[in-house]
């Protein structure tokens, strides 16, 4: 009998398995999900969208361009870029990659790596959305068109924060958060191109590049599980980076940087989130300290706290997450340094993870910071969390349940 039982939940579990594994490749492999309208419409003093605007975009198109200093064409392209990029006709941000110095001579190890892995050929040369598509040649009637065709790709759901402080001396901290908002672990990778928005490096006939390459702040692989973040803090100093001329970025200025995000998958290697920050006045507050009960009984209430400080003590602004579904959105403002306590309880046994973030009167955020908590975790509801599991999986693969009842009547 217990045999007969145990070839059962055998032969059960194989095809749960299977299914599950079959139905997370299925789910990876499509790229059938757009996030349409969720950047910004440009709205028109009456109210209408305007037709020009990239109001129908996916995301925020990405170009890295392929250029060198000894390259006539790459001066009128600089400026032809730069004139539409200003004008603010459509959503997207650029890169100059300086290759080659004036004489022909590689300028930066990190630009001459990226074109070799797009086989730059010519200068200048324009990387869309990372090779989507690609404009060779200064030929700016083909601009529209190629951002257009980019900017209405299907993308994968993904939102990022991009937030740059100066601390002086050269040095930036710059804090990411992506964030996965799709039904499936994201697998792709991360760029951060630190630029000069009037660059150091001079074109051809002498007009200076805008936002020119001097190095990556970030050039990660990422895995983030659906609905997710990946969130990071780096410290970039320019003066540990220098050019092929032996030139380091130690004197750059503040008030003269933009960084570039992007965030692109493993699956098409193409772009599904780009974000652009220059660098504020303003300091976020810290990630907030969480104390309380980290063992407890279900439907009883315990007191959590949270406090943090902020660089310009600024009021701030809590934002909880109990792990159970229920959140807190934003409450305060509280001082800096002020200890918020919230009740909270549990209805369910399990494990389940408090997550707060704060930010400051002027909306700059902080990390994410959690606290680990389990509620009395028995047998019996470790059982009735893998059946309401199974449940819940059938209910979207309708044949595994009616696989799961042949099974149990054999
Ligand atoms: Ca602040």
């Amino acid at each position: 009998m217990n045999i007969r039982l145990n070839e059962k939940l055998f032969f059960v579990l194989t095809i749960f398995l299977l299914c599950a594994v079959n139905f997370t490749s299925i789910a990876m492999s499509k790229n059938d999900i757009t996030n349409k309208f969720s950047k910004s419409h440009i709205i028109s003093d009456d109210n209408t969208i305007d037709s020009f605007s990239s109001y129908y975009f996916t995301h925020t198109v990405f170009a890295g361009i392929a250029t060198s200093q000894n390259c006539k064409p790459c001066d009128d392209w600089n400026e032809n870029l730069y004139d539409l990029y200003m004008s603010g006709e459509y959503d997207f941000e650029y890169v100059e990659i300086i290759e080659f110095d004036h004489d022909g001579k590689i300028l930066n190890l990190k630009a001459n790596e990226w074109s070799e892995n797009f086989d730059i050929g010519s200068y200048p040369t324009s990387i869309f959305d990372r090779d989507f598509d690609r404009i060779i040649g200064n030929y700016p009637e083909q601009l529209s068109d190629t951002i257009e065709n980019c900017g209405e790709r299907t993308v994968y759901d993904i939102s990022s924060t991009l937030n740059i402080f100066w601390l002086d001396n050269g040095q930036l901290q710059i804090d990411i958060t992506i964030q996965n908002n799709e039904p499936n672990t994201y697998v792709g990778h991360i760029r951060c191109f630190v630029t000069e928005i009037i660059s150091r490096y001079d074109t051809y006939y002498g007009d200076p590049y805008h936002f020119g390459f001097l190095d990556y702040a970030y050039d990660d692989n990422i895995q983030i599980e659906s609905g997710n973040s990946h969130m990071d803090s780096v410290i970039w100093d320019g003066n540990e980076h220098e050019d092929e001329h032996g030139d380091d970025f130690g004197d750059i200025d503040p008030d003269n940087i933009q960084l570039v995000l992007i965030v692109y998958n493993n699956n098409n290697d193409f772009i599904d989130e780009t974000n652009v920050a220059r660098i504020s006045g303003n300091n976020p507050p810290d990630a907030p300290m969480i104390s309380g009960q980290t063992k407890g009984n279900t439907k009883e209430e315990y007191e959590y706290k949270f406090t943090t400080n902020d660089f310009n003590n600024d009021n701030i602004f809590y934002y909880v997450e109990w792990g159970d579904g229920t959140l807190e959105e934003w409450i305060g403002p509280y001082e800096s340094g002020e200890e918020l306590i919230i009740s909270h309880s549990w209805d369910e046994d399990g494990i389940y993870t408090i997550k707060a973030k704060a930010k400051d009167i002027h909306d700059a955020e902080s990390l994410w910071n959690t606290l680990d908590i389990e509620m009395p975790i028995n047998k019996k509801s470790t059982y009735f969390l893998i059946l309401k599991y199974i449940n819940n999986l059938t209910n979207v693969v309708p044949i595994l349940k009616q696989l799961i009842w042949f099974a149990l009547n054999l």
